[in-house]
């Protein structure tokens, strides 16, 4: 049996929020906690698994089966390495760093893992991690759609070709952008996707210099070749969105400036791929890679993701992703 002492007091050292806020987190749910609380004479372990108490923590966070949806979902996220104490805590933070899009998915998978937690409970009846995920983005991606419709937008379709193109099976593409917040700084965001859109690794830096956009477009393929490199890629496609930086590495003359010290080292370090091509793209299909180098500013020194990316990203990526689908 739970000892109710014990909860009151994992409850006491809430911090105060504003009203919207709050309800975002709360407390509510039906748990099998809650219910002996209210003086319901129940077993409090979680259904799904028998291991602990059925608090919404342990549901949405601690539990086996909400960690692998979490680290299997879109979001490949691990929340044994959370900094925050609690669900309540950690739907907070997540609430503030996600944009309106993607918020979306993130709700529709707190709402599939309860979903699952009353099929086991009314139903007796499991879903597997990957089939609450598959559900999640489908009912995600119609509800964009229906958004879309009602505000006069609509996805795009067959012929737009306005969208990032994925590169051919057994290929990587190579995304890069660069952004300069202030003069002395530019950041640099990389983002590597396969056939199926697929992301997988990312990375972005800073680099101290008070460049011009072209240099540092090409600072920013560079730093894509040799992100590429170290983690093993053999046939890979690089994509930018600056033509000048695409006509410099086709040229095999030297301008006499300083971008062509990156040009150079990206000549050499395209010699170590079996297949590497360089192509430009327009900027509205470069969104993802955009938003890295612009975040790179948050982030100390290097920072690689295997296998996903930070949120930030996700909204773009699987925009490109539901693209491909929509072909
Ligand atoms: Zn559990």
């Amino acid at each position: 049996m739970v000892d109710n002492k014990l909860i009151d007091d994992n409850h006491r050292g809430r911090r105060r929020r504003p009203r919207a806020m709050e309800e975002r987190g709360q407390d509510i749910l039906p748990t099998k906690v809650n219910l002996f609380r209210r003086g319901l004479h129940v077993d409090v372990y979680h259904p799904l698994c028998g291991e602990d108490y059925e608090t919404q923590t342990h549901i949405f966070l601690d539990c086996m089966v909400a960690k692998e949806v979490w680290a299997k979902s879109p979001f490949r996220l691990s929340t044994s390495d959370r900094l925050q104490k609690n669900f309540e805590e950690w739907c907070f933070h997540l609430c503030d760093i996600l944009d309106d899009e993607v918020r979306g998915l993130f709700f529709t998978l707190l709402w599939m893992i309860w979903s699952s937690r009353n099929r086991r409970v009314f139903e007796e009846k499991r879903w597997n991690t990957l089939t609450m995920i598959n559900y999640s983005v489908d009912y995600w991606r119609i509800l964009l759609e229906a958004l879309e419709k009602k505000g006069g937008k609509s996805m795009p379709t067959q012929g737009n070709k306005e969208t990032w193109e994925p590169p051919p099976a057994g290929v990587v593409k190579v995304n890069t952008d660069a952004s300069s917040v202030n003069k002395e700084v530019r950041g640099l965001g990389v983002v590597i996707r396969d056939h199926r859109g697929g992301l997988v690794a990312s990375a972005c830096t800073t680099m101290k210099g008070s460049w011009d956009v072209v240099t540092s477009e090409a600072c920013a393929v560079r730093f894509g070749m040799k992100i590429a490199r170290s983690l093993g890629f053999d046939h890979v496609m690089f994509e930018t969105d600056s033509k000048q930086v695409v006509h410099a590495l086709n040229c095999t003359t030297y301008k006499a400036d300083y971008s062509s010290t990156f040009v150079k080292d990206c000549h050499h370090l395209a010699n170590d791929f079996s297949s590497a091509k360089l192509m430009v793209t327009m900027r509205s299909c470069n969104q993802a890679a955009h938003k890295l180098a612009k975040l790179a500013y948050g982030i100390d020194g290097t920072r690689v993701w295997i296998d996903g990316g930070p949120c930030e990203i996700m909204t773009s990526v699987w925009a490109d992703k539901a693209c491909i689908n929509l072909r």
